[in-house]
């Protein structure tokens, strides 16, 4: 192994730069040179790639987003655009490709590996769907900004008699939502992997209420049936048999932009740096993640057109905690 390239693709995550410096770190004491690929999949396409040397990727491991840009590139998903790939990288000499990413990320290496690139993945996505990891770079700094948002709602809620909607990211996967709600002491939570109606969740606001609360607050993951704008049109709608006021925050692109936090830059720190050793281990068509609490990896082949399905004693908790 003499040179390898590093990308960050699809939504970015805090602690993706901290990913790219491991990396870059790592592999420079094995003697390797590294190519940062700027925006993704797209630009290895069009062979935008630049060497990084430890001075390069110095200043970054605290700041959010990625150095290397990323991008949503449908043409990868074709032969034709990986065959333009596979020729860059062997017109740059490289050796072996990290990618850095979520689910679509990992399926775009795993298509790449088969074209007879030697890749390994690293698995970085705030929804935390991606199976092979335990938990993936940037969930925990996006629950951080969620939970800041959620406690100072909580304190104006409890001014007025209005209910409070925070509806946070996750793309399918209720994950965030659900850990948000729980560590955002939430009245309700609602995600996708359980069906409610949105008299359910009025009920279930105004049961808090009842029991004597100064806040209802509901938690909604962005890809549940009932997301904000339902519920906003369906308070509108019946103000007056619900009897109170639904206030809607959505929280969108704010989560990714957080500056990391401790937990996420060690993981990026120890992810990075154990995808450098997995390729001198000879590792190839893996994804590197975080594995009951140990850096670990597991085959492309058994993660890809997967999503890790959420632990429903989680919301079963959120539940009981609410109470
Ligand atoms: P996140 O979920 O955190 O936003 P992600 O990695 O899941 O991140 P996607 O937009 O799903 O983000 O995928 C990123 C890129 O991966 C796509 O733009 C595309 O270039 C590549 N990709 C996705 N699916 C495939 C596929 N089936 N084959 C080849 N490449 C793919």
């Amino acid at each position: 192994m003499k040179r390898i390239a590093v990308l960050t693709s699809g939504g970015d995550a805090p602690g993706m730069n901290a990913a790219i410096r491991a990396v870059t770190r790592a592999a420079q004491e094995r003697g390797w040179d590294v190519l940062g690929v700027e925006g993704g999949f797209a630009g290895l396409m069009a062979g935008r790639m630049r060497a990084l040397g430890a001075r390069d990727v110095g200043g970054i491991i605290e700041r959010g987003g990625t150095i290397l840009g990323t991008a949503r590139a449908p043409e990868f998903k074709t032969p034709e655009g990986r065959q333009r790939a596979v020729h860059e990288l062997g017109a740059h000499d490289v050796d072996a490709v990290v990618v850095i990413g979520g689910n679509g990320s990992q399926t775009g290496a795993h298509a790449l590996w088969k074209e007879g690139v030697p890749v390994v993945g690293v698995a970085s996505t705030i929804d935390n769907d991606l199976l092979g990891s335990d938990i993936t770079i940037g969930v925990d700094t996006a629950l951080d900004v969620a939970l800041e948002n959620i406690d100072r709602l909580k304190v104006t809620a409890s001014s007025h008699q209005r209910a409070f909607l925070v509806e946070v990211m996750g793309r399918d996967c209720g994950y965030l939502a659900v850990v948000a709600g729980i560590a955002g002491g939430a009245e309700a939570v609602v995600i996708p992997e359980v069906e409610t109606s949105p008299d359910r969740v009025a009920e279930e606001l105004a049961d808090a209420y009842r029991r004597g609360k100064a806040h209802a607050l509901v938690v909604v993951a962005e890809g549940a049936s009932c997301n904000a704008s339902t519920l906003g049109a369906h308070f509108k709608a019946h103000k007056e048999r619900i009897g109170f006021d639904l206030r809607v925050t959505i929280l969108g692109h704010v989560q990714r932009g957080g500056h990391p936090g401790a937990f996420d830059r060690l993981l990026a720190s120890r992810l990075g740096a154990g995808a450098v050793d997995a390729l001198a281990r000879g590792e190839q068509g893996v994804l590197v993640g975080l594995v009951r609490g140990q850096v670990g990896t597991t085959p492309h082949d058994e993660i890809v057109g997967r999503t890790k399905p959420l632990d429903l004693e989680l919301f079963r908790l959120a539940q009981v905690l609410a109470s």
